[in-house]
């Protein structure tokens, strides 16, 4: 991860610190991952990634903690109940869409091969006929997020199971419904 800022251009602004009004320079700071935000000039040297980058990378770390301590399963557990409880927006999308369609699903699924534990799946429906991954902007563009997605795909192929993926883009504009419901009822149709 790494920031660039843009001091060419500072912004001189009255905000509120830790309760009181100050007059302060910022700059617009852009980190690696997308994300943009106002800096303040002070901090402007020394940031290295913004807020979300750092709690991620924060979470991460105490996850290997964990693993440490408790061991795998432990952690999956941990991760999953986590997950169950905080959908992001574009999971209660989908969550909603598949409720519409009546089909059955569970979420955070968790896949396992032979060598081991793979990873969560967002959904899985009808107890393994498809798989469903929603795929966000942040979380699945670093690389090991990427290496991670290509090892569920290839499991669930392993499985015969279909994996269908959707993006952002697809949730936000509506069209990612219509390839679910076509994509179910093509699955439909093939059983009879
Ligand atoms: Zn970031």
């Amino acid at each position: 991860m790494t920031v660039n800022v843009d001091l060419e251009n500072p912004i001189r602004a009255r905000r509120m610190v830790k309760g009181q009004y100050r007059q302060d320079t910022y700059f617009i700071a852009v980190c690696s991952c997308g994300h943009q935000w106002e800096i303040r000039a002070d901090s402007a040297q020394k940031v290295q990634m913004c807020e979300e980058c750092s709690q991620r990378i924060k979470a991460r770390k105490g996850g290997r903690a964990t693993l440490r301590k408790y061991g795998r399963s432990f952690l999956i557990g941990l991760i999953r109940e986590s997950r169950l409880k905080k959908p992001s927006c574009l999971e209660r999308t989908v969550e909603a869409w598949l409720i519409e369609l009546g089909v059955f699903y569970e979420r955070e699924y968790p896949l396992h091969t032979g060598d081991g534990w793979i990873g969560l799946v967002d959904f899985m429906c009808e107890g393994g006929r498809l798989a469903i991954e929603v795929q966000g902007r942040y979380w699945h563009e670093d690389e090991k997020a990427i290496k991670r997605d290509a090892r569920k795909a290839a499991a669930l192929n392993y499985d015969g199971i279909p994996l269908l993926v959707l993006t952002e883009a697809e949730i936000v504009n509506g069209e990612g419904y219509t390839r679910l419901a076509n994509h179910l009822a093509l699955k439909e149709n093939s059983r009879g």
